[in-house]
């Protein structure tokens, strides 16, 4: 996906704060963040939305949850709270066609959502 930022990301050809990686995972500071904490999750594998995923993803899927939880304890919100919001399509806001998860923390939150 030649194109895709989140994919030149996650294949360091543009610069991000990377907070983790490993084999098929990156997470890194969202450039206009919404929160004190605000940590991108993204797969290496290249999806673009939610509606894309099949259940051979449930894994990738679980594993990038996973993954937010550590950075919550690691940027220590675990306790305080913290919100993980994925964005489908149009109406909900979705930016960036390569699906992320966004771990969003230090601050109180409203509900419901804007
Ligand atoms: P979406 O609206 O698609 O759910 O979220 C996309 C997020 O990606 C936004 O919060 C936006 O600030 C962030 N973002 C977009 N481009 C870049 C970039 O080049 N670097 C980083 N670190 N974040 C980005
Ligand atoms: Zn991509």
């Amino acid at each position: 996906m030649e194109e895709c930022i989140f994919c030149k990301i996650a294949n360091h050809e543009v610069q991000s704060e990377i907070v983790y990686e490993d084999e098929n995972f990156v997470a890194f500071k969202d450039i206009n963040p919404q929160a004190p904490i605000h940590i991108l999750i993204i797969p290496r594998k290249h999806i673009p939305t939610i509606n894309d995923l099949s259940p051979e993803d449930v894994e990738l899927v679980g594993k990038m949850i996973l993954i937010a939880k550590d950075l919550a304890r690691k940027f220590e919100i675990a306790e305080r709270g913290y919100r993980l919001v994925f964005n489908c399509n149009r109406e909900a806001g979705q930016m960036v066609f390569h699906i992320h998860l966004h771990l969003l923390g230090g601050r109180a939150m409203g509900w419901p959502p804007g």
